[in-house]
């Protein structure tokens, strides 16, 4: 099949949900990435910060395989050895008390606002179901989690959204305090909002509002759904912050490119979630969750510190060109954005790198790169020399 008769059947069959790219995906190996017409591309995206550990990474695959060989999957009202060793490593690496494994980014929010209000519940009944989120946050495409979201694009269409979010200000104690009431049982935010655009929370603010949570009994709930599983250099960006969250929500990038979410809970938390009260069918597959072992110990301390560097390097060398088309950089280890100026747009650079064999995101108006966590630098070299080039052109 070659790339003109993919994009007829796609149109032909498929809801056409996305604003898809011009440009097929067969194959990948490491930060490289082959389309069916064998051009190259090197990859700064992994998926959406999914693919951590790059394709077909050996030890990956050999993970997958050999679990797929012997049990795809078993129902959670058995006990599993890969959904209990996950969980371990998880709490050991993270500091946390226990795990509940999902689907998904949205799916594992949703679970982390059900614990929430249960949390208020159990403690104060009814009335105390409010979460507050920050503007220009996202956290899914749920109707829960569309709701938490704070941008109105996103609350359109699919009216009644599900009451009981109130959004503040990101970077404001004040508008936090303007949004509280005696109906609030927590606070959600990203540490970096990465579909906002790259935005890097302040630390002070982020203190302050751990301690304002304390201080009223509101769990803080961290959704590190794209900051997480190694991608801003340490584990989840809160050991960074140096804040304790209650609960935590991770997914893209935990089984390097199979579906999988979930969330850890502090102590104080850990037993929230009773028999009965939340579940889901395929939530800590065994393959998925060999999967996820698998990219935790591809990703020890030693690779997590080498993250940290490459973002640093990445940072710089595109800094130093000195492009007209492109301003400062912000983020943390491998989560990075990358200003636009000069009146040129994310989407359009970002098709004019793609053309040339280089894939990047976008995110609010910034460049986004979220490239795979083991990329070497010698793929990191030839992805900035195509940056160079191509947008030296612009
Ligand atoms: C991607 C993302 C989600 C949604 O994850 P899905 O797996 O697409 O449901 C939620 N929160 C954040 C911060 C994300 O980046």
């Amino acid at each position: 099949m070659n790339h003109q008769a993919l994009v007829e059947l796609d149109h032909q069959y498929t809801m056409q949900t996305y604003g898809r790219f011009d440009i097929d995906i067969d194959r990948g190996r490491g930060a490289t990435l082959y389309d069916l017409a064998g051009k190259e591309y090197i990859d700064f995206t992994s998926g959406i910060g999914v693919c951590s550990v790059g394709y077909a990474n050996p030890k990956w695959v050999e993970a997958v395989s050999a679990q797929a060989a012997r049990l795809g999957h078993i129902s959670n009202l058995f006990y599993s050895r890969p959904y209990a060793e996950l969980a371990r490593t998880l709490c050991r690496r993270s500091g946390l008390a226990a795990a509940f494994f999902a689907n998904s980014g949205a799916e594992a929010n949703e679970g982390m606002i059900k614990l929430a209000r249960k949390y208020s519940f159990d403690k104060y009944g009814k009335g105390r179901g409010t979460v507050i989120t920050l503007r220009n946050s996202f956290h899914g495409r749920t109707i829960t989690t569309l709701a938490a979201t704070g941008q109105d694009v996103f609350h359109n269409y699919f009216f009644p959204f599900t009451d009981g979010f109130r959004h503040a200000d990101a970077g404001s104690l004040d508008s936090v305090q303007a949004a509280a009431g005696h109906d609030v049982c927590a606070v959600m935010l990203e540490l970096i909002q990465g579909e906002g655009g790259v935005l890097p929370m302040d630390r002070d603010f982020v203190h302050a509002l751990a301690e304002l949570c304390a201080e009223r009994d509101w769990l803080l709930l961290v959704d590190e759904v794209q900051t997480g599983v190694g991608r801003t250099g340490t584990l989840f960006a809160f050991q960074q912050y140096e804040v304790e969250p209650d609960v935590v929500s991770f997914a893209k990038g935990i089984a390097g490119g199979l579906p999988f979410g979930g969330i850890l809970a502090g102590q104080r938390c850990r037993d929230v979630l009773t028999p009965g009260t939340h579940a889901t069918t395929f939530g800590g597959n065994p393959v998925c969750a060999a999967a996820a072992q698998a990219v935790l110990e591809i990703l020890d301390e030693e690779a997590l510190t080498l993250v940290a560097e490459k973002g640093d390097y990445l940072r710089a060398r595109i800094e130093g060109m000195g492009l007209d088309c492109l301003g400062a950089t912000r983020g943390l280890g491998l989560m990075i954005g990358v200003e636009v100026r000069g009146g040129h747009t994310n989407r359009a650079l970002a098709a004019k790198l793609m053309e040339n064999g280089l894939l990047v995101l976008t995110a609010g108006q910034a460049l986004r790169l979220l490239p795979p966590l083991t990329i070497t630098k010698e793929e990191m070299d030839k992805g900035l020399a195509i940056l160079e080039q191509t947008l030296r052109a612009v």
